[in-house]
């Protein structure tokens, strides 16, 4: 089971977050069958929206991360709810390139540069979009930026993705740290060094450490409060329902031509590759 953890500093300056998501990446590569790159650049994804779906504030409220760059993975992008819940979708699930200089994934690379977008639908007639540019394409810099920019939110994140030679995820997870109004400059240099320090989180994760072990890490020096825990994981709410309606609204006209060539339509979810089928008579 995946999770987040969350604290508050003591003197109010900062909200943390930590989360595993190792069972929610390697659900991921399941339905996706993705390979290495193009994991660790869905798995940061789906990460990153969890952590960021479990700021929403009611039930029913959702946000879509997504990236949209020019590079080898095409679209990248995730839906959580309100309790960090999450499910993705990647353009090019192949997208695999050579290892970076330093042993990494590249990450940069399979994203590309362009733009990432931020929707919330938290029940109002529009939902609320935040656009920003992709800084690096290494996600976490670019959800940070996203933070700064739109949100005026100083926000300091980590997030990493091990792939096993087997190509399931050994270990993923993220931190993401949010400085709240009038936060203390000293709290604010002990948590810059402190998640400078956090190196290869995906491996920590791998060797065992605990979110709270991390989350130690990365309030050291500083007083804090862990507030709660909540159990996430790679939910689809796909329905037949809901698929009928995607099929209806390609309009009569279209559909009959569609049934005056075959038996039935085939739909499949781009989130967990689930397949539905239907027949002329959704047209009576
Ligand atoms: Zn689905």
């Amino acid at each position: 089971m995946s999770k987040i953890i969350r604290a508050m500093t003591k003197d109010g300056s900062a909200v943390a977050m930590v989360t595993d998501t190792t069972d929610i990446v390697n659900k991921a590569i399941g339905y996706h069958k993705t390979a290495p790159t193009a994991t660790a650049a869905l798995g940061r994804t789906l990460t990153a929206a969890s952590l960021m779906g479990s700021r929403l504030k009611d039930k029913g409220d959702s946000l879509t991360l997504t990236f949209k760059g020019d590079g080898a993975a095409g679209i990248v992008m995730a839906v959580a709810d309100y309790s960090g819940n999450v499910k993705g979708y990647i353009e090019n699930p192949s997208a695999d390139l050579p290892l970076k200089p330093n042993g990494k994934l590249d990450v940069s690379g399979a994203i590309g540069s362009g733009y990432m977008s931020v929707v919330r639908d938290v029940g109002m007639k529009e939902p609320m979009t935040g656009i920003s540019e992709i800084v690096s394409g290494e996600i976490a810099e670019d959800v940070a930026s996203y933070f700064a920019n739109s949100e005026q939110t100083p926000t300091l994140v980590s997030l990493g993705v091990l792939v096993d030679k087997d190509l399931s995820c050994a270990g993923a997870g993220g931190v993401l740290i949010q400085l709240l109004p009038y936060a203390d400059e000293s709290v604010i240099d002990k948590l810059e060094q402190n998640v400078g320090k956090i190196t290869g989180l995906s491996s920590l994760i791998a060797s065992g450490k605990t979110c709270e072990q991390i989350m130690a890490e990365a309030l050291y020096g500083i007083e804090y409060d862990l507030f709660d825990e909540i159990d996430t994981d790679y939910i689809c709410d796909c329905s037949k329902a809901r698929m009928l309606r995607a099929v209806k609204s390609l309009g009569k006209e279209e559909l009959q031509k569609i049934f005056s060539e075959q038996e039935t339509i085939e739909v499949c979810c781009r989130f967990c590759n689930k397949k539905f089928s239907f027949r002329s008579d959704i047209m009576e």
